[in-house]
């Protein structure tokens, strides 16, 4: 009987390819979800069997069929159901099925190779180091103590996962030559089912989410944990981590980002007698493989990582967990658009296993889920550790203002802190010494010839810099339009508040936190020690700082520019602002001593000042602007999807969405073309095109027309185009 295999090929086209068994090998018992290798124009590509049929398929022409080349697993490497959500994933977002599931494999398998789990280098205890008793390494020592806890609670470690904990291999290597650590080049062992876990001390309110969630764990249901900062949600996770690890099952942990947050594996690690996987875009490929195939094994139990986490299979799911549910990061912004939390849900409800997202402060996407029922809500309202929240205070700008961008009500409070041995974090969410230079003779502004946007002055080392396509230019002494000598920095990014603070404390350490100042997690936690150590110091920085770090001894946060989101053209801008503001208030007062929050603005009767005072975001996203959305018919209470194109002429990029806006139905509500707020990058002109409709449904149903309509009828024309479904950044 002939056989036809249905085939994803890694090509990002829109669709899935037959071919005929191969003339020699045999093929495996078992064929759907192996790769195999196809010949494809001129190039020999790999591609996974989604299907065997036994007919030929209405869509082939029998004359053209070629067989394929070879098999290349013996037996599948992705399971039926794992096929099946990544299949589902590319259908939603609109991408091609071979491409999309390149994405969620790990990057070895795109090699014509089988893919076999690699040995590493383990670092274990001797039974030597099992029997010790780290107190008697003594004070000088005590990161190696630290090591041998780690290696106490995970078994084995692997490099990746001692660099996590925030421990290095200099350390085990010392631990070495004392005897009692070994290292060893293999396959970690598998963990066993039935986790034994380190006890969690809960508090009244923790306990009643744990408890409610503990009730859920054996079916379906998205749960949102809305928690003040500081108020433990890490614990309540941990406490359900720990069930259901002790029932067999695996887990998926899902942050931000790694790297900069060592605390978030140490605490876990602490918790958890089990070797802790790790997956996140600053590992090898061969790392990123190794915990693949372990979850597909059940080698391992659980996985922390970030976004891309969310295609790793498990061979017993358990419970999936989303940390920060309401982070941008979560959303690919380029080709395969996927948004990990909206995936893990579909994913958890296909597994009919819980989905935990934890968040101060909530997407509106998120908290109308909870209002129309679909997720159950549990709040803790109250911070684990800290006496009260802190309080919101409003520095008016209009009254305030000074040349440094630090007002003089700001500059004595700041004083007082220090004075008090405190430490003091301002937050300016610009980079750079200054976002503009100018010729006050005629108005010259330093624009970048590559984008429709203003280049960024940094003096370390001197240049105009592009934050956009990174193009940098030498600082001009004249004014290339008029000459003149008089050019000036306008405005303050980081640098240069850094070179502010440093003349008005002249006495006390200046710490900058920023892309440019921190490259690596490493530096990152260096620049910190002496805010560890408790010594009083100013720290200021990007939004780098909102996240993960505990810093027990600051007392003062002032928000430098609290206007920066609140006049944009993206409907999105209030909501991010709100919960960008909320989360850098929430780094003060975070141990047991009072904390305080400066707000400086040239608006204080914006409505948001108002609500972040009183009711805090909750009130704001619920009061404020999930009502002002559903007025002005706009997610989350529409779907919605953007066709981007970008082009090299403006016109060709605006004559493409006309020809794709003519082939949208009337009951779709259309809006643009437009072009994007950021109007040219990096040579590139770009347009966009957005799609709204009350049924999710009816819209998925259009873009998969108007793709089928784009490809058959080469409307495109070469340039380049892509669908947003469920946007998050309108720029
Ligand atoms: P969130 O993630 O909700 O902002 P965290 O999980 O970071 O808060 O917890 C804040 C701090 O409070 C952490 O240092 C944590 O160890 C501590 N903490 C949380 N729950 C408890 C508890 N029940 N008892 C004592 N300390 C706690
Ligand atoms: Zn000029
Ligand atoms: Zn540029």
């Amino acid at each position: 009987m002939s056989q036809y295999y249905r085939i994803a090929v890694a090509t990002p086209l829109r669709r899935t390819f037959v071919y005929l068994p191969p003339a020699q090998s045999e093929p495996p018992l078992d064929p759907v979800g192996c790769r195999v290798q196809v010949p494809f124009g001129h190039q020999t590509l790999v591609g996974v069997i989604l299907a065997v049929e036994h007919s030929l398929p209405d869509d082939v022409n029998a004359n053209k069929l070629k067989p394929l080349l070879q098999f290349l697993d013996a037996a599948p490497i992705v399971s039926a159901d794992m096929l099946s959500f990544y299949l589902w994933a590319a259908q939603y977002y609109q991408s091609g099925p071979g491409d999309v599931l390149m994405q969620c494999l790990p990057s070895r398998a795109r090699q014509p190779k089988p893919l076999v789990r690699s040995t590493e280098t383990l670092w274990q205890l001797t039974a030597e180091g099992k029997a010790f008793d780290p107190e008697q390494l003594g004070k000088r020592a005590a990161k190696q103590g630290n090591v041998l806890a780690a290696l106490r609670a995970q078994g084995q470690m692997t490099h990746a996962q001692i660099q996590a904990a925030d421990l290095t291999t200099a350390q085990c290597r010392a631990l070495e030559k004392k005897g009692l650590v070994s290292r060893i080049e293999a396959v970690p062992e598998a963990e066993h089912a039935g986790v034994s876990a380190v006890p969690l001390t809960l508090n009244n309110e923790q306990q009643t989410v744990a408890t409610a969630l503990a009730a859920s764990l054996n079916q379906f249901g998205c749960h949102l944990i809305e928690g003040v900062t500081g108020s433990g949600k890490t614990e309540v996770y941990l406490s359900l981590v720990q069930q259901v690890l002790a029932a067999g099952k695996q887990v998926i942990l899902l942050v931000p980002e790694i790297g900069l947050t060592p605390q978030t594996f140490d605490r876990i690690q602490r918790h958890l007698n089990t070797r802790l996987g790790l997956f996140h875009s600053g590992l090898t490929d061969r790392d990123r493989a190794n915990t693949w195939m372990d979850m597909a094994s059940g080698r391992l139990r659980i996985t922390l990582g970030t976004r891309s986490a969310i295609f790793l299979p498990m061979a017993s799911p358990g419970v999936i967990v989303l940390d920060e549910e309401h982070d941008s990061s979560y959303k690919q912004q380029d080709s395969f658009r996927y948004h990990a939390r909206d995936l893990a849900i579909k994913r958890a409800s296909s597994h009919n296993i819980p989905i935990i997202l934890g968040s101060a402060t909530p997407s509106l996407e998120s908290l109308l889920n909870c209002q129309r029922g679909r997720s159950q809500h549990h709040a803790l309202s109250k911070p684990a550790v800290a006496a009260r929240p802190a309080n919101i205070e409003l520095i008016d700008l209009t009254q305030h203002q000074h040349a440094s961008g630090i007002s003089i009500p700001v500059q004595q409070r700041m004083s007082k802190h220090l004075q008090r041995g405190e430490q003091v974090m301002l937050f300016l969410n610009r980079r750079g010494f200054s976002p503009t230079l100018m010729c006050h003779t005629c108005g010259w502004i330093a624009g970048c010839p590559h984008c429709d946007a203003r280049m960024t002055l940094h003096n370390k080392p001197p240049r105009l810099l592009c934050h956009h396509c990174n193009h940098q230019l030498a600082i001009p002494h004249a004014c290339p339009s008029c000459r003149s000598r008089d050019l000036h920095a306008l405005g303050q990014g980081t640098a240069r508040t850094e070179d502010s603070l440093t003349q008005l404390f002249p006495n006390t350490q200046v710490i900058r936190v920023d892309r440019d100042a921190i490259r690596s997690a490493a530096a990152f936690e260096q620049e910190l020690a002496p805010v560890h150590a408790g010594d009083p110091c100013i720290l200021v920085g990007t939004q780098m700082l909102a996240k993960g770090h505990d810093f027990p001894r600051v007392t003062l946060v002032v928000i430098l520019d609290a206007d920066a989101g609140l006049f944009s053209s993206d409907f999105r801008a209030a909501e991010k602002s709100a919960q960008l503001l909320t989360q850098v208030a929430g780094r003060s007062g975070r141990g047991n001593l009072q904390g305080h929050v400066l707000v400086q603005t040239w608006h204080p009767t914006h409505p948001i000042f108002g609500y972040l005072q009183m009711g805090g975001y909750g009130a704001f996203a619920r009061d404020h602007l999930l009502p002002q959305r559903e007025q002005a018919d706009l997610p989350p209470y529409q779907a919605m999807a953007m066709i981007r194109a970008d082009a090299k002429q403006a016109q060709q990029a605006w004559d493409f969405l006309t020809r794709v806006r003519a082939l949208v139905p009337d009951d779709i509500n259309q809006t643009g073309p437009f072009p994007a707020m950021l109007a040219k990058r990096a040579g590139y002109h770009r347009f966009w095109l957005s799609l709204q409709c009350r049924s999710r449904k009816q819209l998925q149903h259009v873009l998969t027309h108007l793709c089928d309509s784009i490809d058959s009828q080469s409307l495109a024309g070469g340039i380049s185009w892509g669908i947003d479904v469920d946007p998050v950044d309108m720029g």
